[in-house]
């Protein structure tokens, strides 16, 4: 486990950017965090701990900041890694879902056949925020015939309540690192 002192210095290297992308949102920028060796350490500890020893086959980040963790998390645990990503970045035949984000709406894509039948998966994202993206995310597991254990984000806007959207229970964890709200 990792100390209260850890994680209270990890949430220190989060940035506040008020009206980013557009007016009247609070873009919470880790590029501070990723800058130091030990808060980006202490993040990625406190998710793979949760799942050591967990049999997770397939980590699944979703363009472009759940690309950083996901990739570590993925080395750390021995998972595949798959991106779920922006449409038209994709070289071969994709599954598209289309969804809400707090500030948008977009669409993702994953390549067909990326996920075998029955893989357990975890969706990696930096923020949930209404839980749209990784709702998307996990449509397209689930549309391949993988099995969503869990979420797992660094930043959780609770005031949002993604987590409604998002239906976690026992067979599908949702974890956080660092919460507002
Ligand atoms: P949502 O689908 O609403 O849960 O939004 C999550 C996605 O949008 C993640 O990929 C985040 O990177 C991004 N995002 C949404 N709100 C914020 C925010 N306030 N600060 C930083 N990123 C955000």
């Amino acid at each position: 486990m990792l100390s209260a002192d850890a994680l209270a210095y990890a949430k220190s290297k989060i940035r506040d950017i008020p009206d980013f992308p557009t007016p009247g949102i609070l873009f919470k920028d880790i590029t501070p965090l990723l800058a130091e060796p030990r808060a980006f350490h202490i993040v990625l500890d406190s998710i793979a701990e949760r799942f050591i020893g967990q049999h997770v086959d397939v980590i699944v980040g979703v363009e472009a900041r759940g690309f950083i963790f996901g990739g570590a998390l993925a080395a750390r645990l021995n998972a595949s890694f798959v991106p779920a990503r922006k449409p038209g970045k994709l070289p071969a035949p994709s599954d598209k879902v289309s969804y809400k984000t707090e500030y948008s709406v977009a669409e993702l894509e994953m390549h067909k056949n990326s996920i075998k039948r029955g893989a357990r998966v975890v969706v990696v994202d930096d923020v949930l925020a209404t839980g749209g993206t990784a709702k998307a995310a996990a449509e397209l597991v689930t549309g391949q015939g993988g099995e969503v254990v869990a979420y797992a984000f660094v930043i959780e806007l609770a005031f949002l309540n993604g987590r409604s959207v998002l239906e976690g229970g026992p067979g599908r964890r949702i974890e956080t690192v660092i919460a507002y709200g």
